[in-house]
């Protein structure tokens, strides 16, 4: 071929340990005039070889060609072949069958009229932010790949980030098959493998580099357009230091480099929304799925009324229940959402009421089956299971709460003809795996396919004929303003993996607040409804995206050393405020300190206050003012986090 960058050393991704090399053998130079001296075995090794033009695997030579090692052997001894080391990527390569190259695609007219904004941009070049908010399986990646095209074809290069959790096979197989050269960056790459795509990033050999938050910094030299999937998760945040939002120095970066950006979700982070309404994002949008599917209609269960089934909990009302047979009747396939890790979520006395909590955290400890452990899942504190209550002594604990384990057992016992496997961040803890089981469920190989968030996310089975919710009020009632935001955005992304092929499909809901509006305006698809309404509390609360927000967490293994620091902190911030201020009331309120909502972590007390203002100047100023000044007594800490994610 011709125009192609130079083949690179190394395959593009791996997210595998160091795999112990494969060694293929490729073809020395040809060297026509000893061919006659060769078997027709070697010959035909030689002949394979030359064909392909590069190295092959042994193993796989060896089938090709019909024959055993020998004659490779001798061919090597004969110094007309030599045996070369490469890293192969098994994580790709056990599953590149799974997504055949789909065929040109004609653009719908919402697509059309998305690219009839975008086009003209793309041929100009210069900062231009886009926020693409289109349903799920509205056919957003097929803009993402035009635009791609776009600035390749210009001799550019295009970033593209999407959440870790996306960078399955099937994201990456998507660029590469249109993309030209494709380099992955990942956080389980190890510096030497990372140093390698940096470089070939920096040598200009790669066209399209795809990877989460850290790959912004990525060093490409001729960028032509930043593309940001799923826009709104929090993975984006990097949560210890430096604490940057992905997102965020996305968007500083197209403005240095004067190239366009496109932020793409079916769920836009309230920040991104409130942007484009201000004008600064330019909104494009795709309201319907492909093809005239339609987005599945949405049932809502209410747990409130369901009489106990045999006279225990259950974590599947009859109505679930009922459907997921239906479903599986029908030869469709079956997720379900439970978005908590674990077996039971606590382990209490029922004699004493005695709750057992992590030693360094105030948080319930949660009892994992299969490693026979109960764990704190915030510090990862381990402890043997009791059998008997450790306070009173006087009766057996009983293992409370569904977890996704407890929720697998269920099932299983519940389903016994049908294959169930489970996917949260225990069972897939081997690299690898969680490809693995994504392409068994696509073969059918899996019926129900249960997890947490993870199966929320991207992907594209349309063989789903049935979602359910186990409980849509997990993560409802954590103390964060994002709460609401996060359950309609986790809903709604896991709606959108139902009813993506012909045969349709449905989601079933299952909780305690249908009538919560994050709940049952996911259940009618109505995004902007939702936005509408949690802007104006967010507004009226003083939240983002109105004011800026400031975290500061004082913590310390003594309890009265870190209250005494926050309380001293706190009031330095107000003295300042008021010897400062510009203007009456001033424009940066201050909120707290007070106890974090997690009080005791990991062995540390901690306490919080919070910095509101409508300018982020006079926010940065202030903290620019009061914090390099600041002394910490000893055994005290205090971190800084500028527009805040976790509020634990
Ligand atoms: P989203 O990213 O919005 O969830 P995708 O880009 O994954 O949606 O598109 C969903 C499916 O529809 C993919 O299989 C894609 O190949 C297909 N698709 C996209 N655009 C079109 C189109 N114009 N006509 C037919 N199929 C399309
Ligand atoms: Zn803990």
């Amino acid at each position: 071929a011709t125009g192609e960058p130079p083949v690179p050393p190394e395959q593009p991704v791996s997210s595998e340990p160091p795999v112990p090399p494969e060694q293929p053998v490729s073809p020395e130079p040809p060297v026509p005039s000893i061919v006659g001296s060769v078997s027709p075995k070697q010959a035909a090794v030689l002949e394979l070889l030359r064909k392909a033009g590069k190295p092959i695997e042994q193993r796989q030579l060896m089938r090709q060609a019909k024959c055993g090692s020998g004659p490779i052997e001798a061919l090597l001894h004969k110094g007309l072949v030599r045996r070369v080391l490469r890293r192969v990527d098994r994580f790709l390569d056990s599953t590149s069958e799974e997504t055949a190259p789909a065929g040109p695609i004609t653009l719908n007219d919402d697509q059309l009229g998305v690219w009839k904004q975008l086009e003209p941009v793309l041929k100009q070049g210069g900062f231009h932010a886009f926020l693409l908010h289109g349903v799920t399986g509205s056919g957003k990646t097929e803009i993402y790949l035009r635009a791609i095209e776009e600035v390749i074809a210009q001799g550019k290069e295009a970033l593209v980030m999407v959440p870790e959790i996306s960078l399955t096979p099937q994201t990456i197989q998507r660029f590469r098959g249109r993309c030209g050269e494709v380099a992955v960056l990942h956080s389980h790459l190890g510096n030497a493998e990372r140093g390698g795509h940096w470089r070939r990033v920096a040598a200009g050999q790669v066209q399209v580099i795809v990877g989460a938050r850290s790959a912004v910094f990525a060093p490409a030299k001729r960028l032509g357009l930043i593309v940001i999937d799923e826009e709104h998760e929090n993975t984006f945040k990097q949560e210890s230091t430096p604490r940057y939002h992905g997102r965020d120095v996305a968007v500083m970066r197209a403005r240095l480099e004067n190239i366009p950006i496109i932020l793409g979700s079916a769920t836009p982070s309230l920040e991104s929304w409130h942007n484009a309404q201000r004008g600064q994002y330019t909104l494009l949008s795709l309201p319907q799925r492909v093809l005239e599917r339609p987005l599945p209609p949405v049932g809502l269960i209410d747990l409130r009324h369901q009489p106990l089934k045999r006279g225990r909990p259950s974590a599947l009302s009859e109505a679930l229940e009922q459907a997921m047979r239906s479903a599986l009747k029908d030869g469709g396939q079956v997720m379900l959402l439970l978005n908590r890790r674990g077996f039971s979520t606590h382990v209490h006395c029922p004699s004493c009421g005695h709750v057992e909590t992590c030693r360094f955290c105030d948080l319930a400890l949660t009892y994992h089956k299969e490693r026979d452990v109960m764990l704190c899942h915030y510090c990862g504190f381990e402890q043997g299971p009791q059998r008997n209550c450790p306070l009173c002594g006087q009766a057996a604990v009983r293992y409370q709460g569904l977890g996704t384990e407890k929720l697998q057992a269920e099932i299983e016992e519940r389903f016994p003809r049908y294959i169930v496997r489970r996917m949260d961040s225990d069972s897939m803890r081997k690299p690898g795996s969680h490809a693995r089981v994504l392409t068994a469920f696509r073969k059918g190989l899996i019926h129900i396919l249960l997890g947490t968030q993870m199966i929320a996310k991207g992907l594209d089975f349309p063989n789903v004929t049935l979602v359910g919710v186990v409980n849509a009020d997990v993560g409802l009632h954590i103390p964060d303003f994002r709460s609401a935001e996060r359950t309609f955005q986790l809903l709604s992304q896991v709606a959108g993996r139902a009813g993506r092929g012909p045969q349709g499909g449905r989601v079933l809901v299952q909780t305690f607040t249908p009538e919560h509006p994050c709940i049952a305006l996911a259940a009618t698809h109505d995004y902007t409804g939702f936005v509408a309404a949690e802007l104006a509390h967010r507004r009226q609360h003083n939240y983002p995206p109105f004011q800026r927000l400031a975290r500061i967490i004082v913590r310390s293994r003594d309890q009265q050393a870190a209250s005494a620091f926050a309380d001293q902190l706190a009031d330095t911030f107000q003295q300042t405020l008021q010897a400062t201020a510009t203007q009456a009331p001033p424009e940066v309120r201050i909120l707290g300190p007070a106890e974090a909502p997690v009080f005791r972590l990991k062995g540390y007390y901690r306490f919080h206050f919070q910095l509101q203002s409508p300018s982020s100047a006079a926010l940065h100023q202030l903290l620019r003012t009061v914090l390099p000044a600041q002394r910490t007594p000893a055994g005290v800490e205090f971190t800084l986090d500028v527009d805040p994610f976790n509020m634990l």
